[in-house]
């Protein structure tokens, strides 16, 4: 069987491939604690439901332009200018199967054999894999700790090439929580207008930030780093709407209108009842978002707090998202019950195997000494999950 070398060079998505896995055991009846869903635990608010059932009753069901419904369009330009200070017109706006098909549309009409794509490490699992799927080479920035998982403007200037492309920014961070100072965005904002190189900036968890941290689009610095943003977002994790597929990107003209003749040719628009739904999100009440963010800030401070007090583990107080990413390092080497922990995947294992508990390894986001553990889940989950981790950590020798 002949497949091409892009297909070859995919690795499937540990996130999804975890998650289903924790959904997969449940189903067997296993007591399963879940750890590892990148979205939120609660239920899409009830107004926006109530909009795809009349949308569905009024037969709005037909396709629509390829790139998004009018209405749609224009409350994301006004949520742009109204929350992030960004003047985009409905014709630079388009509406895709979430903010990953986002990512992928762009990358796939910017990108090409050749290209380089800065991507900031730890990273999410679906960008490298999105970069080599147009062919072009992931060149990796690692941050840590002690720049709070942010690139220095240095960093920066040594992985560019004049191959460059793009750089995707990811702020606040899946799987950090590191969020970006609108000085360290300056910083970056100049190297990238200095050398005329594109940035990605995902902000699918712009709301979900804590303590006093404000979001800052990098593309509001400037009308020079505008024109070289694709400002990616969607109402996924905001709006507890995963499953609706709805993603957006504001970009200059010429570039949304590619990006719109390429997914003519793949998907056509989003579904059309999600995008009513989306409408419903953007233009509703903001309640439900606050109550959200609310709970996710107390499961934070309680998991981080948990994970902090753990023999052998410290954890990064996340900023934004509703990841923790501990550091799990000294724990690397050691052995439980003579079963030897040589990486994240070991460790994830082993919680797997012995506590019934499912995370990601840190590995697949671009560093092995750390774990994610999602907190879009319930508190009693989060405890029993953290009892049972606990246990199991310092009986490590
Ligand atoms: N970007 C990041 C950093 C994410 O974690 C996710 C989560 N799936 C996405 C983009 C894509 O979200 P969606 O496709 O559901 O809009
Ligand atoms: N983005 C989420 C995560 O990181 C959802 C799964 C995915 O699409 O990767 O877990």
């Amino acid at each position: 069987m002949k497949l091409s070398k892009r297909a070859q060079s995919l690795n499937p998505s540990p996130t999804l491939a975890l998650t289903a896995r924790a959904k997969a055991m449940r189903g067997e009846g296993i007591d399963v604690i879940g750890l590892s869903a990148g979205e939120p635990d609660f239920d899409t608010p009830e107004h926006i439901k109530e909009e795809a059932v009349k949308a569905i009753a009024e037969g709005f069901t037909k396709y629509t332009p390829t790139s998004g419904i009018p209405e749609l369009k224009r409350a994301i330009c006004a949520k742009l200018q109204n929350e992030n200070n960004l003047d985009y017109d409905p014709s630079q706006i388009v509406i895709s199967c979430g903010a990953k098909h986002s990512i992928y549309n762009i990358i796939q009409v910017l990108c090409e054999e050749g290209d380089e794509v800065i991507i900031p490490a730890p990273y999410w699992v679906s960008y490298p894999e999105q970069v080599r799927a147009a062919g072009a080479t992931p060149v990796i920035i690692a941050t840590d700790e002690t720049t709070g998982f942010t690139i220095s403007p240095q960093s920066l200037i040594d992985h560019i090439t004049d191959r460059t492309t793009m750089l995707i920014l990811n702020s606040p961070c899946n799987p950090t929580g590191a969020a970006y100072s609108k000085e360290a965005l300056e910083s970056i904002a100049d190297i990238l207008v200095d050398r005329g190189i594109w940035v990605i900036s995902d902000e699918i968890y712009e709301k979900i930030v804590y303590d006093t941290v404000q979001h800052i689009s990098i593309a509001s610095l400037g009308l020079e780093i505008k024109a070289l943003t694709l400002v990616v977002n969607g109402v996924s994790k905001t709006y507890s709407m995963t499953g609706w597929r709805i993603g957006y990107l504001a970009a200059n003209e010429q570039i949304a209108g590619m990006i719109s003749n390429l997914q003519d040719h793949s998907t056509s628009n989003p579904t059309s009842i999600s995008q009513r739904a989306a409408l419903a999100a953007l233009t509703g009440p903001q309640k439900p978002v606050q109550h959200m963010v609310h709970e996710f800030k107390n499961r934070r401070d309680y998991m981080v707090e948990r994970l902090n007090r753990m023999p052998g583990i410290s954890c990064f107080l996340p900023q934004g998202t509703f990841y923790a990413f501990p550091d799990i390092s000294q724990l690397r080497g050691r052995a439980y019950k003579e079963r030897a922990i040589r990486n994240s995947m070991d460790l994830t294992e082993l919680l797997l195997a012995e506590a019934n508990i499912v995370v990601v390894p840190g590995g697949p986001f671009g560093e092995d000494n750390h774990l994610r553990l999602s907190y879009a889940t319930s508190m009693d989950t989060i405890i029993t999950g953290l009892d049972r981790m606990e246990e199991l950590i310092s009986a490590i020798r």
